[in-house]
C-alpha cells in the first residue's frame, strides 16, 4: 500500500503546510473524510471552495475508486450542484441525458411519459436527467481535487479506530503497515451503506432488507434509444432501461432474491431470451456488452446523522429501493447541505464538530430524506403485487400522471429533485447559466 498523498494535485503546485507535515506521521485538517466516492469526494471539493482543509481517505486507491462500474440517473439538481463545483463541463460530455421518461405498469397498456415541457413550458428546460457511469463522475472530482492545495488524499488506509476529544476527533489509520494519526475538528462518513465509522460509533438504524435483488448490466441495441429512459413495473419488480452514451442502454432489473440469482446463472443465450421478454423489441436486436452484477437492495435510515465531531452522509447515513434511481441524488444533496451548513459555521468562527452546528445538518436533510425512502418503498410495493386495491390504487395513480397536469408537475419536481430546500450553490450556478 502506498500513501498518496501528491497524485491528487496538479504537477506543479507547492506542496501544502498539510503535507509537508504528513511526513512527522501526525496530520491536521479542518475536516476528514472516510469514503472517496461519488459522495465523498463531491463533499471534499465543495468544502474545498470555502478554504476549508479536508482529508479524505479510503480503503482503495483513486485509482480503484474511479474504476467502478456503478450506472446512476443523475437528477438536474445534482446536475446544477455540480455545475456549481466547477465540475460539469468535465462531466457532461462524457454522459447521457434522457429527454423522456416512460412509465408502464405491467403488461397493461397504460403508459405515462414525461416531457420536459412538463415542468413548465416556460422554463426552457430540454431534458428530465442524465444517466452517468461511475468514471466520469469520479476523475471529474479527482481533476477538481487536484487543482486545490488545501484538499488531500491519503489512499489506500485502513481506519483503526476513531478516538473524540471536546476540541478534536483522531483518526487511527493503517497504511503501508504504519500507524498514522489523522487530527480533524469533524470526521465525516461517507464509506457506503456499510459504513464502519457508523457501526464503531452505535448509531442505530431502522429499516428492512427487500425480498428483492437488482440484476444489472448494459447492452448495445441495434436500433437508437432516443435518449429514452424506461421504468417497467412489474409483480416481481421494476425492470429500468437508461439511455447510455453511444447508444448503449443500462439495465436494472429487479427480482425476488431466488429468480434474480437464477437468472444470474443462466447461460448467456437464455439470459438474452429472458431479458428480452422485459426489453421488448422497440430497439431491435439487444447485444449484451458487460457482465452481469448482482445487487440486494435494502431500506436504511440512521437514527442519527450527526454525534459530536461525526457526521454521516450519502449511503453511510441511508439507502433506498434503486426503483426512481434517488440514491446517488439524495447523498450528493447531502454533500451540498453539509458542505453549506460547514462553510456558514466556519465563516461564522464556530467550531465544526460542535453538536450545534451538526444538527442544523441533520434538521436539514433527514426529514427530506425519509419523505424519499418512504416514495421508492410505497413504489416498489405498490406496483410489485397483484392485490386488487393495489392494482386499482395504482390505475388511478396512472389516470392523474396522465389527466392532471398539477400532478405530473409534482411528481416530475420529485424526480429531477426539484422539491425541498435547494442548496445555495445549485441555486447560484442556475442564475450563472440563466
Ligand atoms: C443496483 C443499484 C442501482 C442503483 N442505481 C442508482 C441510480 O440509478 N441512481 C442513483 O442515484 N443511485 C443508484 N444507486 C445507489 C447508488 O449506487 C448509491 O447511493 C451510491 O453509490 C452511494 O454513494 P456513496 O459515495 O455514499 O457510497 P459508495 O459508492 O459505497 O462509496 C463508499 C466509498 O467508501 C470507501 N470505503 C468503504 N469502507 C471504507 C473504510 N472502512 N475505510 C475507508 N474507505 C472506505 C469505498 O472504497 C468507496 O470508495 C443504485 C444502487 C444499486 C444497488
Amino acid at each position: 500500500m502506498t500513501v498518496d498523498l501528491s497524485a491528487q494535485r496538479t504537477r506543479d503546485a507547492a506542496p501544502s503546510s498539510l503535507e509537508a507535515r504528513s511526513s512527522s506521521l501526525r496530520l491536521d485538517c479542518d475536516v476528514a473524510i472516510v469514503g472517496g466516492g461519488v459522495v465523498g469526494m463531491t463533499l471534499a471539493c465543495a468544502l474545498g471552495q470555502s478554504g476549508l482543509r479536508v482529508m479524505t481517505i479510503d480503503a482503495q486507491t483513486m485509482q480503484e475508486a474511479a474504476n467502478r462500474q456503478n450506472v446512476y440517473a443523475i437528477s438536474l439538481l445534482s446536475g446544477r450542484f455540480f455545475a456549481g463545483l466547477g465540475v460539469w463541463d468535465r462531466i457532461s460530455p462524457r454522459i447521457s441525458t434522457f429527454t423522456k421518461i416512460v412509465l408502464s405498469d405491467g403488461d397493461r397498456a397504460k403508459r405515462v411519459a414525461f416531457q420536459p415541457m412538463d415542468l413548465g413550458a416556460d422554463l426552457g428546460i430540454n431534458h428530465l436527467g442524465y444517466v452517468a457511469e461511475h468514471q466520469p463522475i469520479l476523475e471529474a472530482l479527482h481533476a477538481r481535487f487536484g487543482d486545490r492545495e488545501t484538499l488531500t488524499s491519503i489512499a489506500p488506509a485502513q481506519v483503526r479506530d476513531l478516538t473524540h476529544y471536546d476540541d478534536r476527533a483522531e483518526l487511527t489509520l493503517e497504511v503501508e503497515g504504519r500507524t498514522r494519526i489523522v487530527t480533524a475538528q469533524l470526521v465525516v462518513a461517507a464509506d457506503g451503506a456499510r459504513s464502519q465509522l457508523r457501526q464503531a460509533a452505535g448509531i442505530t438504524q431502522i429499516g428492512w432488507k427487500y425480498w428483492q435483488s437488482c440484476v444489472t448490466f448494459k447492452v448495445k441495441p441495434s436500433r437508437s434509444h432516443g435518449n429514452i429512459a424506461y421504468e417497467k413495473f412489474r409483480t416481481q419488480g421494476p425492470f429500468a432501461i437508461l439511455p447510455l452514451t453511444g447508444d448503449r442502454c443500462n439495465v436494472v432489473w429487479t427480482l425476488p432474491h431466488a429468480e434474480a440469482q437464477a437468472v444470474m446463472a443462466l447461460d448467456d443465450a437464455a439470459f438474452n431470451a429472458a431479458m428480452r421478454e422485459h426489453f421488448g423489441d422497440h430497439m431491435g436486436d439487444l447485444d449484451i456488452i458487460s457482465p452481469r452484477r448482482l445487487f440486494p437492495v435494502q431500506l436504511m435510515q440512521s437514527q442519527q446523522y450527526v454525534r459530536p465531531r461525526l457526521a454521516l452522509a450519502g449511503d453511510a447515513a441511508h439507502c433506498c429501493h434503486p426503483v426512481g434511481g434517488q440514491g446517488v441524488n439524495l447523498g450528493i444533496r447531502d454533500a451540498a447541505a453539509l458542505a453549506e451548513v460547514l462553510s456558514d459555521a466556519y465563516r461564522a468562527g464556530e467550531d465544526l464538530g460542535s453538536i450545534a452546528v451538526l444538527k442544523r445538518y441533520e434538521r436539514w436533510r433527514k426529514l427530506e430524506n425519509w419523505v424519499v425512502l418512504g416514495f421508492t418503498d410505497v413504489l416498489d410495493r405498490l406496483f410489485s403485487n397483484e392485490i386488487w386495491p393495489l392494482v386499482m390504487a395504482r390505475q388511478a395513480g396512472f389516470w392523474g400522471l396522465t389527466a392532471i397536469a398539477p400532478i405530473r408537475r409534482f411528481a416530475l419536481q420529485f424526480m429531477t429533485g426539484g422539491l425541498g430546500r435547494q442548496p445555495k450553490i445549485s441555486i447560484q450556478a442556475d442564475r450563472h447559466s440563466g
